[in-house]
């Protein structure tokens, strides 16, 4: 019998993790596949009915419903429910178990494709929704002098700042003028940008989170979307001689820990970055 694994999340028109978890599952020789199922808000009960199925493995979940899902499934993961946010599903025999593999895949990129550690570092996190929530709780957990956390909708900032256990960092919500985000970004040596601005297909595709002349050459700069790779907030600092980081390499470290959950089988790291590089350069072709 075939098996699937589906994609929930609404646009899916950028996401390549069909591309390379595919290309992951055809190297093991697996008789599984792996399906974007575009699935705006209202059709979320639906698809998960799906997933209760003999038939499918369990799911990846994107933008716009990691934080819903927690509350969707059976049961989560300890690490979900501290994040508050789900981004893998496991179907154990018609039970939906929540896990979340952003808050690993994102520390794993900065540590081995930057040599970043969090410790005692200064952090202004843009965004405040499911992969901001990952980071977040991440930098909290790995030690980090502060997290300063700008998000659009202030309130959605202030609950992620609370929900926090600040274990000796230093956590707040800001606004994102412009003078409050240059102090911030002047005194931070790492700056994320977890929300959905500059990715292709989204509706802030081209626009930047922070101006160029905000951002100081002593910071990395990191970019979780990565389509395209390079964005417009990656150019601004490129522009201003600051080092960067693109969303490809946490993008396939979650997706390994994923492919890890839904199969059992150790995820080829090498075969799953080839796969999404090309699939990125075949998007950027087509357009
Ligand atoms: P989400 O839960 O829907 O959150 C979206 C975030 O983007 C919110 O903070 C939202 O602010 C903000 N935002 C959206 N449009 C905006 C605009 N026009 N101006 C200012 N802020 C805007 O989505 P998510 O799951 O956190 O994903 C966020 C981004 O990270 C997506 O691009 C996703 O592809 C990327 N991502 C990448 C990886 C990776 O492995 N590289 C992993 C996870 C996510 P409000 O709260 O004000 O609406």
């Amino acid at each position: 019998m075939t098996r699937y694994i589906g994609l929930l999340g609404h646009p899916l028109s950028h996401s390549i993790s069909p591309a390379f978890q595919q290309a992951a599952l055809d190297h093991h020789g697996l008789p599984v596949t792996f399906e974007a199922w575009s699935t705006p808000p209202q059709r979320l009960g639906d698809a998960l009915a799906r997933l209760r199925r003999e038939d499918c493995l369990g799911a990846g979940v994107t933008i716009p419903h990691k934080e819903t899902v927690l509350r969707l499934v059976d049961e989560s993961d300890p690490l979900a429910r501290s994040i508050g946010a789900v981004n893998t599903i496991i179907n154990q025999k018609g039970r939906l178990k929540g896990h979340n593999t952003d808050a690993i895949g994102l520390l794993r990129a900065l540590k081995e494709k930057a040599g970043f550690v969090p410790k005692d570092k200064r952090v202004l996190l843009l965004g405040a929704g499911g992969a901001a929530r990952a980071a977040a709780f991440s930098f909290v957990r790995e030690n980090a002098r502060s997290v300063i956390i700008a998000n659009r909708n202030a309130v959605r900032a202030m609950n992620l700042a609370d929900d926090l256990s600040h274990n000796g960092t230093f956590v707040t919500a800001v606004l994102t003028d412009r003078g409050s985000l240059a102090m911030h970004a002047r005194n931070a040596d790492l700056i994320v940008n977890a929300t959905s601005m500059g990715m292709r297909g989204g509706g802030a595709e081209g626009e930047s989170p922070l101006a160029a002349e905000l951002i100081t050459p002593n910071s990395l700069v990191f970019d979780m979307v990565y389509n395209p790779p390079m964005t417009p907030l990656l150019q601004a600092a490129k522009a201003m001689g600051t080092r960067t980081l693109g969303g490809l390499p946490m993008l396939i470290y979650q997706g390994a820990e994923g492919f890890e959950l839904w199969t059992g089988k150790p995820a080829p790291i090498e075969v799953m970055f080839k796969a999404g590089e090309a699939a990125l350069a075949a998007i950027s072709a087509r357009r």
